[in-house]
């Protein structure tokens, strides 16, 4: 047998471990249920730690793992001790999901100033994925791979218009930006990041009418798992390119 032709040791295959913001209800569950069942470690975030570990027990039996973590997204401390705690027992971080969200301000007028919604809206969307996020990148460029979407709306597209949740719209369109500028920074590394809008999903956020939660966590885990090379700086709904 030629030696060249001879297959070579098999490549021991990446236990890949994901973080999902906002898991313990809604979208991010179905989130952590769906990539769960795919084999990989997940760490189902939190800001009630309780809320976080009954919901992880309804996981219990899934291919991976899946393991409550606290998490309020708002909370440097609370960012930098799970940042240090992910490096020491799993050194590494593959997916992270930034799905935490909410503050949707239904009857909010742009000419109102209800600065308290939008500052909490900006806080927990853009500000609290950013943290997230630059806590968590070292452990991806340490192994040159990462998937990173952000849980996005078509409500922040820039064509998107409408006199109603000025504060939701604002911190979507800004987590959009900051989507582009960080794929654009982090092109050629390995790393993707990519915003995703879900649908319009029946969560406690959506309400009753919208699509099944499934149907919308559907498209978030679509795009974490694009095999390499990846799209990157996009924003997609149900595996579709849409615009910004
Ligand atoms: P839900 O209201 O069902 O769930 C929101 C989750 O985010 C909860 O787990 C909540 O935790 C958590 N959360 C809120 N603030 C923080 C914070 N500061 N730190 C950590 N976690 C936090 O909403 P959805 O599942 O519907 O929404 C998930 C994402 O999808 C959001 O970003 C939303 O904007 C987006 N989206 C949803 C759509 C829909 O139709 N449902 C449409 C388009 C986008 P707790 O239980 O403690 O409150």
């Amino acid at each position: 047998m030629n030696a060249r032709a001879r297959p070579g040791p098999a490549a021991t295959p990446v236990h890949r471990v994901a973080l999902v913001s906002g898991a313990n209800r809604g979208l991010g569950f179905e989130v952590a249920h769906q990539l769960s069942a795919t084999g990989m470690t997940v760490l189902l975030g939190a800001r009630d730690l309780d809320k976080g570990l009954i919901a992880a027990r309804r996981l219990v039996g899934a291919a991976g793992e899946v393991v409550a973590v606290q998490l309020d997204v708002t909370r440097q401390e609370q960012v930098d001790t799970l940042a240090r705690w992910v490096d020491i027992t799993y050194g590494r971080l593959d997916v992270l999901v930034n799905n935490a969200g909410g503050y949707y301000d239904h009857d909010a007028d742009a000419s109102g100033n209800d600065l308290a919604a939008a500052q909490a809206a900006m806080d927990t969307h853009l500000y609290g994925s950013w943290r997230l996020t630059s806590a968590m990148l070292p452990l991806m460029r340490r192994h040159r791979y990462g998937r990173i979407v952000n849980v996005s709306s078509r409500c922040g597209a820039s064509s998107s218009s409408g006199p109603h949740c000025v504060a939701y719209r604002a911190s979507k369109a800004a987590l959009n930006s900051y989507t582009r500028t960080l794929a654009d920074e982090l092109d050629g590394t390995g790393i993707t990041v990519n915003a995703v809008c879900p649908g319009w999903v029946a969560t406690d956020l959506g309400g009753p009418g919208g699509r099944p939660v499934e149907r919308g966590a559907e498209g978030i885990v679509w795009a974490v798992s694009l095999p390499s090379p990846a799209p990157t700086g996009r924003f997609f709904q149900d595996g579709q390119a849409i615009d910004w």
